[in-house]
């Protein structure tokens, strides 16, 4: 008889004293722990705050987004209906989406010497 078994889960080979049974499953010391760790590093919600808006480096952005970033970044200042006629997309649904960057921060507005309002990276 052998006295090495598996681990129901992940399928390591373990001494068969050193599986524990769990709901119903024998499972290694590893998987245990796995089961009953009260810790849950998946909290998604954790990990944004952890992470901060400001580290996300490649955020999901909306393809109208991703746009908008990529033009102003190259122009290095964009007046807000210059991006307008560049992309053809309406003020409305442009400033919609220029509130969702400044949250991010990646994109802000400042008023250039000539009194117009300008957008630029963060
Ligand atoms: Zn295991």
């Amino acid at each position: 008889m052998s006295d090495t078994s598996k681990c129901e889960k992940c399928g390591a080979a373990v001494d068969a004293g050193e599986l524990v049974e769990h709901s119903g499953q024998h499972l290694c010391e590893d998987c245990y722990m796995d089961r009953v760790s009260p810790l849950k590093p998946c909290d998604p919600w954790a990990v944004h705050n952890a992470r901060g808006a400001k580290n996300l480096a490649t955020p999901e952005l909306l393809p109208l987004q991703r746009l908008m970033l990529d033009a102003v970044t190259a122009a290095g200042a964009m007046a807000p209906d210059d991006l307008a006629a560049r992309l053809d997309v309406q003020r409305p649904e442009l400033d919609k989406q220029f509130a969702v960057l400044r949250h991010m921060e990646l994109l802000r507005g400042f008023k250039g010497d000539d009194g117009r309002v300008y957008w630029c990276r963060f």
